[in-house]
């Protein structure tokens, strides 16, 4: 289990971002960290070692980037999984048949998927509740909950769950808190700091941020907790490859600069289909008009690049996906490249239509993942597109 140094929590999180983690090369010096391409390690003699055995248990590459993301968040462990339902997978992994589970029903598709036909199969049972409600969360709770999960701004209609509130009610109820923050990321909203035990990465958006891997993380700073997600990640073995786990420092040592592009450009193109004719409404928390504008500024430090907007109307928004040109029409998030997507058909199609109602996700709900592209250019794409004919 590795450790993140006290030092590299002191500084702040551009600095993190790009140095946090890498203990040096021994070798050769290199500044960044080398793929430790290699399944095994060659032991001096029985039982002398350099700590490292065999590569699913542990791989510098790998540990680099699980310190550098722990970092980042502020916590002390970091443990990295093949993708992020993997590491939704080790944290359901943490609970035994029988245990409950209180979750927000606006999470990811995926990780409903995994909870609704995997976990509960298995006889773990769950509460779905609005997670921006914190009096409903708190109503779900039961003397079996062993975990109230939550994810902020959710995806994709961008309500926010009440961080610190939530967590009250975690630690009273005596269940760990897990926020899934691949949204937002550690750059504007640091879950720890209210009350998470653990928080959960999909290192495929934002983290990675050029679209050219997927992976999971969890992250945590509590000892106790990071012992059995070590346990877990070694047992069950949904490690990432040390490839991967590169790419994924690559792209965080940037996290910082880019997020300060997505945020802003975010805010541009959220303002300027708020005020076109065609946009019936704008789902996003930088907006004075989100309902849960002021709770954002508390809990946020910027609002990102994505957001989704209702345009009434089914066939305008298929049309609209499929008329863009450099919003590439396409699943998944939080690259350099701007990408548009329908929720109801694409990312959100495995969850149930009683339930997609419920929440607003409509059949003419689009989702943008801004980019780093110049935003005047992304704003004219996004003009011809809306534009009748
Ligand atoms: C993509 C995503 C996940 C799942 O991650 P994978 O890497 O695709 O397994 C979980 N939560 C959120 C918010 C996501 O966007």
């Amino acid at each position: 289990m590795t450790r993140v140094a006290e030092q590299d929590l002191t500084r702040r999180i551009a600095t993190r971002a790009v140095h946090a983690g890498y203990l040096g090369d021994p070798l050769s010096g290199a500044v960044m960290s080398p793929i430790y391409q290699t399944s095994t390690y060659i032991q001096e003699g029985l039982g002398k070692n350099k700590g490292y055995e065999y590569a699913r248990t542990r791989n510098p590459t790998r540990e680099a980037l699980e310190r550098n993301v722990a970092a980042l968040e502020g916590g002390l462990h970091g443990f990295a999984f093949g993708s992020g339902l993997a590491a939704l997978d080790a944290v359901m992994k943490l609970l035994s048949a029988g245990d409950h589970v209180v979750s927000g029903e606006n999470v990811y598709g995926g990780s409903h998927r995994q909870m609704t036909h995997i976990w509960s199969r298995l006889g773990l049972t769950f509460t779905f509740v609005d997670g921006g409600d914190a009096r409903a969360v708190a109503q779900a709770v039961t003397p079996q909950t062993k975990i109230v999960y939550a994810e902020t701004p959710t995806n994709p209609m961008m309500r926010l769950c009440d961080l610190a509130a939530t967590g009250e009610i975690a630690r009273k109820a005596k269940a760990l808190f897990v926020v899934d923050n691949t949204f937002a990321t550690p750059v504007f909203q640091q879950p720890l700091q209210f009350g998470a035990d653990i928080v959960l990465h999909s290192t495929t958006k934002y983290l990675n941020g050029h679209s050219d891997m997927v992976g999971g993380m969890l992250v945590t700073a509590r000892d106790d907790v990071a012992e059995r997600l070590g346990f877990i990640q070694n047992s069950s073995g949904a490690v990432p490859g040390p490839f991967d786990c590169w790419l994924a420092l690559r792209g965080t040592k940037t996290l910082a600069l880019r997020m300060r592009q997505h945020d802003a450009s975010g805010r541009r193109i959220a303002e300027w289909l708020e005020h076109h004719p065609r946009v019936q409404r704008v789902y996003y928390p930088g907006l004075q008009s989100h309902a849960q504008h002021e709770l954002a500024a508390r809990q946020m430090t910027g609002f990102g690049g994505m957001l989704s907007i209702e345009l009434g109307d089914t066939g305008f928004a298929r049309r609209f996906v499929e008329r863009t040109r450099i919003f590439a029409l396409a699943e998944s998030l939080g690259g350099v490249e701007s990408l548009i997507g329908h929720p109801a058909s694409m990312t959100h199609a495995s969850v149930p239509l009683e339930m997609r109602r419920r929440m607003g996700l409509t059949d003419s709900l689009v989702r943008l993942s801004v980019g780093i592209e110049d935003v005047e250019d992304l704003i004219g794409d996004l003009a011809q597109a809306l534009a009748d004919d």
